[in-house]
Protein backbone atom coordinates (compact mmCIF):
# COMPACT_ATOMS: atom_id res chain seq x y z
CA UNK A 1 0.00 0.00 0.00
CA UNK A 2 1.16 3.12 -1.40
CA UNK A 3 2.44 6.08 1.79
CA UNK A 4 -0.89 8.75 1.72
CA UNK A 5 -0.17 12.07 3.01
CA UNK A 6 -3.61 12.69 3.64
CA UNK A 7 -4.44 9.87 6.04
CA UNK A 8 -1.06 10.39 7.92
CA UNK A 9 -2.07 13.96 8.46
CA UNK A 10 -5.41 12.58 9.97
CA UNK A 11 -3.41 9.71 11.66
CA UNK A 12 -1.26 12.04 13.43
CA UNK A 13 -4.38 13.99 14.10
CA UNK A 14 -6.13 11.08 15.85
CA UNK A 15 -3.33 10.14 17.66
CA UNK A 16 -2.98 13.62 19.33
CA UNK A 17 -6.40 13.07 20.56
CA UNK A 18 -5.90 9.42 21.98
CA UNK A 19 -2.70 11.07 23.76
CA UNK A 20 -4.65 14.40 25.01
CA UNK A 21 -7.64 12.39 26.48
CA UNK A 22 -5.33 10.29 28.21
CA UNK A 23 -3.20 12.88 29.40
CA UNK A 24 -5.98 15.05 30.47
CA UNK A 25 -7.50 11.69 32.34
CA UNK A 26 -4.45 11.02 34.73
CA UNK A 27 -3.22 14.94 35.02
CA UNK A 28 -0.60 14.66 32.70
CA UNK A 29 0.66 17.43 30.34
CA UNK A 30 1.05 15.84 26.24
CA UNK A 31 4.06 17.93 26.55
CA UNK A 32 6.34 15.74 29.13
CA UNK A 33 5.85 13.00 26.26
CA UNK A 34 7.49 12.46 22.97
CA UNK A 35 6.17 11.09 20.09
CA UNK A 36 8.64 9.17 17.92
CA UNK A 37 7.93 8.10 14.51
CA UNK A 38 8.82 4.46 13.84
CA UNK A 39 9.80 4.60 10.18
CA UNK A 40 11.15 1.16 10.10
CA UNK A 41 10.21 -0.17 7.03
CA UNK A 42 9.61 2.99 5.14
CA UNK A 43 11.23 5.06 2.80
CA UNK A 44 12.82 7.90 3.90
CA UNK A 45 10.28 10.50 2.06
CA UNK A 46 7.95 9.06 4.49
CA UNK A 47 10.60 10.17 7.83
CA UNK A 48 10.69 13.36 6.17
CA UNK A 49 7.17 13.87 6.12
CA UNK A 50 7.20 12.94 9.90
CA UNK A 51 9.81 15.14 10.58
CA UNK A 52 7.97 18.09 8.38
CA UNK A 53 4.93 17.55 10.37
CA UNK A 54 7.10 18.11 13.84
CA UNK A 55 8.02 14.52 14.67
CA UNK A 56 11.84 15.36 14.57
CA UNK A 57 12.84 11.57 16.28
CA UNK A 58 12.77 8.85 14.32
CA UNK A 59 12.76 5.38 15.33
CA UNK A 60 14.32 2.76 13.30
CA UNK A 61 15.35 -0.83 14.22
CA UNK A 62 17.79 -2.33 11.75
CA UNK A 63 21.69 -0.61 11.99
CA UNK A 64 21.32 -1.41 7.95
CA UNK A 65 18.11 0.03 6.82
CA UNK A 66 18.20 2.94 9.20
CA UNK A 67 22.27 3.80 8.35
CA UNK A 68 21.18 4.21 5.00
CA UNK A 69 18.33 6.30 5.52
CA UNK A 70 20.77 8.68 8.21
CA UNK A 71 23.22 9.15 5.37
CA UNK A 72 20.83 10.20 2.63
CA UNK A 73 18.65 12.10 5.14
CA UNK A 74 18.86 16.09 3.78
CA UNK A 75 17.17 16.71 6.68
CA UNK A 76 18.31 16.90 10.42
CA UNK A 77 16.31 14.45 13.00
CA UNK A 78 17.38 12.71 16.10
CA UNK A 79 17.65 9.04 14.46
CA UNK A 80 17.56 6.61 17.19
CA UNK A 81 17.89 2.44 17.53
CA UNK A 82 14.93 0.65 19.07
CA UNK A 83 16.22 -2.41 17.29
CA UNK A 84 18.39 -5.71 19.07
CA UNK A 85 21.78 -4.93 18.26
CA UNK A 86 24.21 -7.53 17.16
CA UNK A 87 28.21 -6.90 18.59
CA UNK A 88 29.92 -6.94 14.89
CA UNK A 89 27.40 -3.30 14.19
CA UNK A 90 27.89 -1.54 17.28
CA UNK A 91 30.81 0.74 15.61
CA UNK A 92 28.26 1.38 12.47
CA UNK A 93 25.14 2.00 14.82
CA UNK A 94 27.04 4.00 17.35
CA UNK A 95 28.82 6.75 14.26
CA UNK A 96 25.70 7.36 13.03
CA UNK A 97 22.72 6.73 15.52
CA UNK A 98 21.62 9.71 18.14
CA UNK A 99 20.65 7.52 20.64
CA UNK A 100 20.20 3.38 21.07
CA UNK A 101 17.29 2.45 23.00
CA UNK A 102 17.69 -1.41 23.04
CA UNK A 103 20.73 -1.88 25.04
CA UNK A 104 19.87 -5.45 26.10
CA UNK A 105 23.16 -7.13 28.00
CA UNK A 106 26.41 -5.87 29.70
CA UNK A 107 28.28 -7.16 27.18
CA UNK A 108 26.55 -4.47 24.62
CA UNK A 109 27.12 -1.62 26.73
CA UNK A 110 30.36 -2.33 27.55
CA UNK A 111 31.57 -2.68 24.04
CA UNK A 112 29.18 0.48 23.01
CA UNK A 113 31.26 2.57 26.15
CA UNK A 114 34.91 1.45 24.87
CA UNK A 115 33.32 2.79 21.40
CA UNK A 116 32.43 6.10 22.30
CA UNK A 117 34.70 6.68 25.01
CA UNK A 118 37.53 6.02 22.03
CA UNK A 119 35.89 8.71 20.24
CA UNK A 120 35.44 11.13 22.98
CA UNK A 121 31.54 10.97 22.76
CA UNK A 122 29.25 10.21 25.65
CA UNK A 123 26.00 8.09 23.90
CA UNK A 124 22.96 8.64 24.85
CA UNK A 125 21.01 5.10 25.86
CA UNK A 126 18.08 2.99 27.26
CA UNK A 127 18.60 -0.18 29.04
CA UNK A 128 15.70 -2.51 27.30
CA UNK A 129 14.22 -4.45 30.06
CA UNK A 130 11.92 -7.23 29.38
CA UNK A 131 9.39 -6.57 31.79
CA UNK A 132 6.48 -9.25 30.49
CA UNK A 133 8.76 -11.73 30.67
CA UNK A 134 8.27 -12.59 27.04
CA UNK A 135 10.82 -15.69 25.17
CA UNK A 136 10.85 -13.99 21.96
CA UNK A 137 11.78 -10.36 23.14
CA UNK A 138 15.18 -9.13 23.70
CA UNK A 139 15.60 -7.39 27.24
CA UNK A 140 17.38 -7.68 30.82
CA UNK A 141 14.95 -9.32 33.60
CA UNK A 142 13.48 -7.05 35.81
CA UNK A 143 15.53 -8.35 38.78
CA UNK A 144 18.91 -8.27 37.32
CA UNK A 145 18.78 -4.14 36.56
CA UNK A 146 20.00 -3.05 39.87
CA UNK A 147 23.10 -5.48 39.74
CA UNK A 148 23.34 -4.47 35.47
CA UNK A 149 23.48 -0.42 36.62
CA UNK A 150 25.95 -0.99 39.31
CA UNK A 151 28.36 -2.85 36.26
CA UNK A 152 26.95 0.09 34.19
CA UNK A 153 27.66 3.21 36.14
CA UNK A 154 30.64 4.98 35.86
CA UNK A 155 31.36 4.01 32.35
CA UNK A 156 32.24 7.49 30.71
CA UNK A 157 30.95 6.75 27.43
CA UNK A 158 27.71 6.00 28.29
CA UNK A 159 24.63 8.09 29.22
CA UNK A 160 22.22 6.19 30.91
CA UNK A 161 18.77 8.04 30.50
CA UNK A 162 16.22 5.78 31.11
CA UNK A 163 14.85 2.59 30.79
CA UNK A 164 12.33 1.18 27.08
CA UNK A 165 10.17 -2.15 26.99
CA UNK A 166 8.37 -3.61 24.54
CA UNK A 167 4.82 -5.03 25.40
CA UNK A 168 4.66 -9.03 25.39
CA UNK A 169 2.59 -11.04 22.95
CA UNK A 170 -0.16 -11.12 22.07
CA UNK A 171 -1.45 -8.06 22.15
CA UNK A 172 -3.38 -7.27 25.02
CA UNK A 173 -3.93 -4.20 26.80
CA UNK A 174 -3.54 -5.52 30.44
CA UNK A 175 -0.61 -7.20 30.04
CA UNK A 176 0.53 -3.87 28.44
CA UNK A 177 -0.54 -1.95 31.36
CA UNK A 178 0.83 -4.49 33.56
CA UNK A 179 4.41 -4.50 32.11
CA UNK A 180 4.55 -0.87 31.73
CA UNK A 181 3.92 -0.43 35.68
CA UNK A 182 6.48 -3.41 36.30
CA UNK A 183 8.92 -0.71 34.38
CA UNK A 184 7.93 2.73 35.91
CA UNK A 185 8.18 0.83 39.30
CA UNK A 186 11.23 -0.47 38.26
CA UNK A 187 12.62 3.07 37.79
CA UNK A 188 11.62 4.09 40.73
CA UNK A 189 13.18 1.76 43.15
CA UNK A 190 16.70 2.33 40.88
CA UNK A 191 16.26 5.91 41.10
CA UNK A 192 16.11 5.53 44.71
CA UNK A 193 18.02 2.52 46.00
CA UNK A 194 21.45 3.98 43.56
CA UNK A 195 20.93 7.80 44.09
CA UNK A 196 20.77 8.47 40.33
CA UNK A 197 18.13 9.95 37.44
CA UNK A 198 16.61 7.39 35.14
CA UNK A 199 14.20 9.90 33.76
CA UNK A 200 12.82 8.41 30.29
CA UNK A 201 10.79 5.76 30.03
CA UNK A 202 10.19 4.28 26.59
CA UNK A 203 7.20 2.28 26.51
CA UNK A 204 3.82 2.47 24.32
CA UNK A 205 3.66 1.70 20.57
CA UNK A 206 0.15 2.24 18.42
CA UNK A 207 -1.93 -0.62 20.03
CA UNK A 208 -1.06 0.29 23.76
CA UNK A 209 -0.49 4.01 24.34
CA UNK A 210 -3.20 4.56 26.36
CA UNK A 211 -1.32 2.12 29.50
CA UNK A 212 1.77 3.56 28.77
CA UNK A 213 0.79 7.27 29.21
CA UNK A 214 -1.18 6.13 32.34
CA UNK A 215 2.05 4.66 33.57
CA UNK A 216 4.62 7.50 33.03
CA UNK A 217 5.83 6.89 29.52
CA UNK A 218 7.85 10.11 28.18
CA UNK A 219 8.50 8.08 24.63
CA UNK A 220 5.99 6.84 22.30
CA UNK A 221 7.17 5.05 20.04
CA UNK A 222 4.64 4.77 16.99
CA UNK A 223 4.66 3.28 13.45
CA UNK A 224 1.08 2.09 11.95
CA UNK A 225 -0.62 4.36 14.17
CA UNK A 226 1.25 7.03 11.42
CA UNK A 227 1.87 5.69 8.30
CA UNK A 228 -0.41 2.32 7.97
CA UNK A 229 0.70 -1.02 7.88
CA UNK A 230 4.25 -1.62 7.15
CA UNK A 231 5.18 -2.32 3.29
CA UNK A 232 6.64 -6.53 2.87
C1 LIG B 1 7.89 -1.49 15.14
C2 LIG B 1 8.13 -1.02 16.50
C3 LIG B 1 7.30 -0.05 17.09
C4 LIG B 1 6.10 0.55 16.38
O1 LIG B 1 5.08 -0.36 16.31
P1 LIG B 1 3.62 0.08 15.72
O2 LIG B 1 2.72 -0.99 16.17
O3 LIG B 1 3.78 0.12 14.23
O4 LIG B 1 3.29 1.40 16.28
C5 LIG B 1 7.61 0.36 18.36
N1 LIG B 1 8.66 -0.13 19.04
C6 LIG B 1 9.49 -1.05 18.51
C7 LIG B 1 10.64 -1.55 19.32
C8 LIG B 1 9.25 -1.54 17.23
O5 LIG B 1 10.07 -2.46 16.71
Amino acid sequence: MAFNHRSFRRNLGRLRERIGTVCEKCGRSPDSINLMAVTKGFPLEVAATAVEAGLTTLGENRVQEGVGKIKAANFPAQWELIGHLQSNKAQLAVKCFHRIQSVDSVKLALRLNRMAAANQKKLPILLQVNTGEDPGKFGFRTEEMEAVLHQLLGQDGLAIQGLMTIAPAPPNLESARQSFETLRRLRDRLEERLALRLPELSMGMTFDLEPAIAAGSTCLRVGSGLFGPRPK
